[in-house]
């Protein structure tokens, strides 16, 4: 199935309510929106690894004290170095006054005050050792939790797909969400999660840095937060710009996606290059990102020159305070190193401030991903689903009453008050133009749909009532379009019968009545041969003969009272479809066999024969019947009986 393209009336609807760069969004809403999902993340992250999350809790908030501890030990250090000088320069002389603790031994003094200092720096050393041990620690939780939770949410998204309906996959925006929920699993969660954590840490700083500062002036306290406020409004507002932006692109990324597989996958290969399309689509793969490119440069220049206007406020603010803290240290105020000590938290402050700021710009795009993902995780399945694992009249068979169906966001209808009974034992043959429902019957028998009007019965019973399991159980059917897995040949046939997915015999027995036996033999691994070019030694089949692997695959649902065959015989020749037809109502009997063919000389061995037109059952009757008719079955029949004489 090929990826459905997205609705552009969603689009024009998401792009009127996108205003890049204008004063609309609120700057408040826009920064809390940035935590939105961060409690959801670490819940993700906590139930993945409760271990690595409570680690990585742990050495975030030492890497966040940390900075500040050391500062403040260079403070001491530097006034411990100028006390040293100090009695140095007095050395043999008296003692000094002030400073406090050393003896009044001229000689032991300035030894004490020496040792002082080299404990200042052996304490230091140790502290920045210790950061960097934290900041290794905290790589390497990071990519164990990495590693275990793209693994976490890849099988979250694939559990969530087995549980889907078929509507779900053929709805682009649903669509949408799927691929771009796959595409940055393994990434975005933890991103999201080290982000947050990261901006804990630099808050830890700041808050560490604003108790040292106080002492010197709360003032001082209020320019390093202030300072850095109005850049951060404006990452607020404008990553939630960007935000919206990316959202409603969603439709052009994932053509750009599409044209990728197009362009570079081998089952298009072959016709993309006889068709010469290669040039085409290479530059409607540009054009989309000219577009795309346009758009980001308006908004990332728009970003930045705001960013760094505001960024120069902060700047300012912050040299002000430096002047300020020089000036006191000038006038003895406070001491050399409380001096070095507060200019360092100045300037530390500030690389904390603006690594919080990029931190938001990245929690946008991954707060993007997991509104994703949770949008897509949530999605409901609601189905009426019912537990009957067996119907009031087993000999009645299956019958549709009336029956209709629309397909979502068709404007008319796939089928139209159709009415049929098929009883157990008999076969019934689908005829009629592409389009005009025959496999839309089909999937609604299998309950893929659910008719939009009327019911369809299985002995008895509502389908919407059965077990959806034993209903499925009980119906084998081989599509048109029928999967290719590039699997062993024995695994595409085992398919048919999940329990028996690896039972070679029950492989050996199907494969002799889909007639692929023959063939399979000759291949170089025999049943056990991989096919598809995807993975090492594969081989590609021909169009006939992948379709006796899909009959054998059909043959393997023996115990399936109703079988389906969707033109899965069109790559055979006349002759090889009628022996397979008949072999399948031989082995058939006492079950319900559905065939699906433009050949008359397979359909006129049907007990039934109807003729679909538009989603209405045009005639219904034996072969006989419908030739004494003369209708559109008897006209079309002689036509093709003709082509062969
Ligand atoms: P047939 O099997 O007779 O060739 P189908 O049952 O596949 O025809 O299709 C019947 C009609 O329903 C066609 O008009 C087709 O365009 C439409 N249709 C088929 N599949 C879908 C779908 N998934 N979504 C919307 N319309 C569909």
């Amino acid at each position: 199935m090929s990826p459905p393209t997205g609705g552009s009336a969603a689009r024009a609807r998401a792009r009127a309510g996108v205003s890049m760069g204008d004063g609309g969004a609120d700057p408040l809403r826009g920064f809390l929106g940035v935590f939105r999902y961060s409690r959801r993340a670490l819940e993700l992250v906590w139930s993945t690894s409760r271990g690595l999350t409570l680690a990585l809790g742990l050495l975030t908030l030492f890497a966040g004290a940390m900075p500040a501890a050391i500062a403040w030990i260079g403070a001491q250090i530097v006034d411990a170095v100028v006390a040293a000088a100090r009695l140095a320069g007095t050395a043999g002389g008296a003692t000094v006054a002030g400073v406090a603790g050393v003896g009044t031994d001229g000689a032991a003094a300035p030894d004490a005050a020496r040792l002082r200092v080299v404990e200042l720096v052996v304490l230091e050393g140790v502290l920045v050792a210790a950061l960097a041990a934290a900041q290794r620690a905290l790589g390497l939780c990071q990519s164990l939790l990495r590693a275990q939770l793209g693994q976490r949410v890849n099988v979250m998204i694939l559990e969530k797909a087995v549980t889907l309906t078929l509507a779900h996959f053929e709805d682009s925006e649903f669509y949408d969400k799927l691929t771009r929920a796959r595409r940055e699993a393994s990434s975005r969660p933890l991103s999201l999660v080290m982000r947050t954590f990261g901006l804990v840490q630099n808050g830890v700083s700041l808050a560490s840095y604003g108790v040292l500062l106080v002492k010197f002036s709360p003032w001082a306290v209020l320019v390093l937060l202030l300072a850095g406020l109005p850049a951060f409004v404006a990452e607020a507002k404008f990553s939630g710009d960007a935000f919206r932006l990316f959202r409603w692109r969603s439709p052009e990324t994932r053509m750009q996606l599409y044209l990728e597989t197009v362009l570079a996958r081998e089952d298009y290969a072959k016709e993309v290059k006889l068709y010469g399309l290669g040039a085409r689509l290479l530059g409607r793969y540009r054009a989309i990102f000219d577009r795309l490119y346009r758009e980001d440069r308006r908004l990332t220049i728009r970003r930045d020159s705001w960013g760094f206007g505001l960024g120069l406020i902060g700047t300012l603010a912050l040299y002000g305070a430096y002047g300020w803290i020089a000036l006191e240290a000038v006038a003895g105020t406070i001491t050399l190193g409380q001096m070095t000590m507060y200019l360092l938290l100045f300037r530390q402050g500030q690389s904390a401030v603006s690594a919080s700021l990029s931190a938001i710009g990245g929690m946008y795009e991954d707060n993007l991903y997991l509104s994703t993902l949770y949008e897509y995780l949530e999605t409901p399945v609601h189905r009426l689903q019912g537990g009957r694992s067996s119907g009031p009249d087993p000999a009645d068979g299956v019958r549709f009453e009336d029956v209709g169906f629309r397909y979502p966001g068709a404007d008319r209808p796939a089928l139209e008050h159709v009415t049929l009974h098929l009883k157990p034992g008999t076969s019934l043959a689908l005829v009629g133009e592409n389009g005009s429902g025959k496999t839309t019957l089909i999937k609604l028998l299998t309950r893929l749909y659910d008719p939009s009007a009327g019911r369809i019965l299985l002995d008895g019973l509502d389908l919407r009532e059965w077990d959806e399991g034993v209903l499925r159980a009980r119906v084998g059917v081989i599509f048109q379009d029928f999967a290719r897995y590039q699997m062993l040949v024995g695994e595409n046939i085992g398919a048919g019968d999940e329990p028996a997915f690896e039972d070679e015999a029950r492989w050996r027995d199907a494969a002799d009545k889909g007639r692929a036996g023959e063939f399979i033999e000759g291949l170089p691994g025999g049943y056990r041969t991989q096919l598809g070019k995807w993975f090492k030694d594969g081989r590609e089949l021909s169009g006939g003969q992948w379709q006796k692997i899909a009959l054998s695959r059909a043959f393997m649902r023996m115990k399936a009272d109703i079988l389906v065959l969707d033109e899965p015989t069109a790559a055979m020749d006349a002759q090889a479809e009628a022996e397979v037809f008949e072999h399948f109502r031989q082995l058939a009997s006492g079950r319900i066999a559905i065939l699906i063919s433009h050949r008359f000389s397979t359909v006129r061995m049907a007990d039934q024969i109807a003729v679909i037109d538009d989603g209405r059952i045009a005639e219904l009757g034996s072969h006989e019947e419908l030739m004494r008719r003369d209708g559109v079955y008897a006209r079309l029949f002689t036509l093709q009986a003709r082509g062969y004489r």
